[in-house]
């Protein structure tokens, strides 16, 4: 009787659970995954932990449809959902649909096998006999191994079974991946990684709360060291998550986790296909997956038993997520730790300035490893000042870096050229009439890719064939490039250095994932010469043949000026010239840049990272920006300019007055218009201390509902301002 009546919670943009009746002769409890109606259709929800709605009459309940035969969702992770959705104000329910991804919600069938049971053939062939011999283990082994580990076709284990020699059984599927083996390989740490590991152990072992910064530089073993964490969590029967950003391109990281624990982790991130995701979802909810390897959206997995999450290059803009659900996965990572009561371990050669302070205040622990393991030495690191070697008309390689890459080639080494800038031009104008080539739905200029032949937008995707007069003024032969991309760049290099490989990588070039997945193999194995690329090879790699870092354009981050330009700079400017001399042997890196005196050029140039952080976090604290105060923006779009203004400045009127909390703004936003929409901001600014989303709460109540179209995005914390 008491159960007549539940509270579910559906994958869709609702606030709060609706709720159901339970079916006589069903019985639920909190985390079940069922089937409810929803309007005209059915959804799979959960059971959710709010109490129902009493108020509605029972016959008026609709009832639950069905429940699945399949894990149900911990306490622990429907707190994390609760708590996600109020930080970041958005719905529960969205939130609920990152983690039914992709729900498992039937049991996997048996895969059906075979095994020696009858007696011998009457006709013995060789491979019969192969057959017969590898079966004599009396195990149950698929059609497939058998054969195979025989070295026969199938059709030679059908014919056993015909026989009534093999017979078919059924075997429970394979786990998605094997238990990891926590001694496989352990490896010899130097006293400094072994004074890390120790601290992080004993965090393991522990398994309640903590949170360690493990800050060390490009190539001081971080991952290892992290590594004797994973293992003492797994030896006290935990699960662990490890958040790696770019995952899907860091193959070799999976095979450095099998040289460790003698078996790959389950992966989990967009190229995983939706029958494995399946797979690895259950394996992960029911325990037989031990560790997981994911992209950001692998937090919101249904762990059976979490005990450890490790986030790996934690300064990285990939672990926002600005789609939907606007979160930070590092951030949320910690929450998951805390909620559930287990140790997060965050890992960087550079540190967010976040973290940094939290550890300076005694929050985190900072775990310090100041060299390179082994023979490897940092890269020497020096400015070129492209005022006093400026690099040929047209061309965007300064004198002294060319000769570089021209010395680095003669000594039978690797060059990396790096430019953050997609494409060949990130700019193509007439040179006849002034005419811009500019997005027709933002507010952008369109980038050529001469490989493809395009005018690109880089932010909806918009595409057009690249004309051969101005559609302006009509002028042929008048449309010139203006400024470098990595395309063209490619260009002076084939020009300058005809004899060396050379390869591109970029994350648009043809052939997907696949090709720079091969790319990066080559690379690291040395069949390249000069490697041209974008930040995608400016993360996690090991090119042991890698001995010069050319960076093309050092200022490129600094344009932005925003909050966080300075931070990202040097985070980036770091990791690339940090691909250099991993593999012991000397190695230089030389920045190309107007501004040498830059306090972040000046940083990374005399590897003084301390002297950054340290005025980093002066500036901030004297601004009473975030770590020290909070920010969140809020985006308004409306399908024209004037409704996202009105509606924009509306709801500045609306806002209630605090003396704490300031708010800038309306102001168009510098990407004022994407996809179509124009775009209004305003940022919120309050103290470290402030309810910050109650504030926010209750101005959106007190202001008029949006109409015509208009949307309205907070974005708390925000790492974007455009
Ligand atoms: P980071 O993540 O700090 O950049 P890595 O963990 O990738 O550094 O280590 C850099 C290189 O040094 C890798 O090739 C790694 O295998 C090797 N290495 C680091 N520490 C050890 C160790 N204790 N024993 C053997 N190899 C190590
Ligand atoms: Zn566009």
């Amino acid at each position: 009787m008491a159960q007549n009546t539940v509270s579910v919670l559906v994958p869709v943009a609702v606030a709060a659970p609706y709720s159901y009746a339970v079916p006589d002769g069903m019985r639920v409890a909190p985390g079940d995954i069922v089937d409810v109606p929803l309007g005209t259709r059915g959804v799979v929800g959960v059971v959710w932990d709010d109490p129902p709605d009493r108020e509605i009459g029972h016959n008026r309940l609709r009832p639950i449809s069905a429940k699945y035969d399949a894990p149900p969702l911990s306490r622990e992770i429907r707190a994390f959902v609760d708590w996600v959705a109020r930080y970041t104000m958005t719905t529960r329910g969205m939130v609920l649909r990152m983690v039914l991804r992709a729900p498992a919600l039937q049991p996997e069938a048996p895969v059906s096998g075979v095994r020696l049971a009858g007696p011998a053939p009457a006709r013995l062939t060789p491979a019969r006999s192969r057959v017969l011999e590898v079966a004599a283990d009396g195990m149950a082994w698929s059609k497939s191994g058998l054969a195979a580990a025989a070295g026969v076709g199938t059709s030679v284990v059908a014919g056993l079974v015909e026989a009534g020699t093999l017979h078919e059984v059924s075997m429970p599927a394979a786990p998605v991946a094997r238990p990891p083996e926590v001694d496989f390989a352990t490896p010899a740490l130097n006293a400094e990684q072994k004074a890390a590991a120790d601290v992080l152990r004993a965090m393991a072992a522990d398994g309640g709360y903590a949170v360690a910064l493990l800050d060390g530089i490009t190539g001081s073993g971080k991952t290892e060291v992290y590594f004797e964490a994973v293992a003492e969590a797994l030896r006290h029967g935990r699960q662990v998550l490890i958040l790696i950003p770019e995952i899907a391109l860091t193959t070799g990281f999976l095979e450095r986790f099998a040289a460790r624990f003698g078996t790959r982790p389950a992966e989990w991130h967009s190229e995983v296909g939706p029958r494995i995701r399946e797979r690895t979802w259950r394996g992960v909810a029911d325990g037989s997956a031990r560790v997981v390897v994911g992209a950001r959206s692998a937090l919101f997995l249904p762990f059976a038993e979490l005990g450890l999450i490790v986030v790996d290059e934690e300064h990285d803009l990939a672990y926002k997520q600005e789609d939907r659900v606007f979160y930070s996965a590092r951030d949320m990572a910690v929450v998951r730790g805390h909620l559930a009561g287990f140790p997060v371990v965050l890992s960087s050669a550079t540190p967010s300035i976040e973290s940094r302070v939290n550890a300076d205040a005694g929050r985190y622990t900072r775990l310090v490893l100041s060299d390179r393991y082994a023979e490897a030495r940092l890269p020497e690191i020096a400015a070129i000042d492209m005022r006093r070697h400026p690099p040929e008309r047209g061309r965007h390689l300064s004198p002294p870096l060319a000769a570089a890459v021209a010395a680095t080639l003669a000594e039978g080494q690797q060059a990396l050229l790096f430019l953050n800038r997609r494409g060949y031009a990130p700019l193509t104008l007439c040179r006849t009439c002034g005419h811009r080539f500019q997005c027709p739905n933002c507010s952008t200029w369109l980038v050529e890719h001469r490989f493809r032949g395009v005018l690109l937008c880089h932010h909806c995707g918009h595409s057009e064939k690249r004309p051969d007069h101005c559609p302006n003024c009509g002028d042929t032969e008048s449309l010139v490039a203006v400024g470098p991309g990595v395309e063209r760049l490619g260009e002076e290099v084939a020009a300058r250095f005809p004899g060396a490989r050379t390869i591109l990588m970029s994350s648009d070039m043809i052939g997907g994932m696949e090709r720079l997945r091969e790319e990066l193999v080559s690379i690291e194995k040395g069949e390249v010469d000069i490697v041209i690329g974008t930040q995608l090879v400016a993360k996690g790699h090991n090119f042991p043949y890698l001995t010069l870092v050319g960076v093309v354009d050092g200022d490129l981050g600094l344009a932005f000026g925003d909050l966080r330009a300075a931070e990202r700079t040097f985070q980036l400017l770091s990791q690339v010239t940090g691909r250099a001399g991993r593999a012991g042997g000397a190695s230089r890196a030389l920045v190309q840049t107007f501004a040498p005196e830059n306090p972040v050029i000046r940083a990374i140039v005399s590897g003084d990272r301390e002297a950054f952080y340290a005025s980093e976090i002066a500036a901030r604290r004297e601004a009473g920006l975030p770590p020290f105060g909070r920010l969140a923006g809020i985006v308004v779009s409306g399908p024209d300019r004037a409704s996202a203004q009105g509606y924009a400045n509306a709801l500045r009127r609306a806002e209630p007055r605090t003396e704490k909390i300031s708010v800038l703004g309306p102001a168009e936003a510098p990407l004022a218009v994407v996809r179509g929409r124009h775009r209004f901001r305003l940022l919120v600014h309050a103290p470290r201390s402030a309810d910050i989303q109650g504030y926010l709460q209750a101005w959106l109540n007190a202001a008029p509902a949006p109409r015509g179209g208009v949307r309205v995005q907070v974005d708390i914390d925000p790492q974007s301002f455009l």
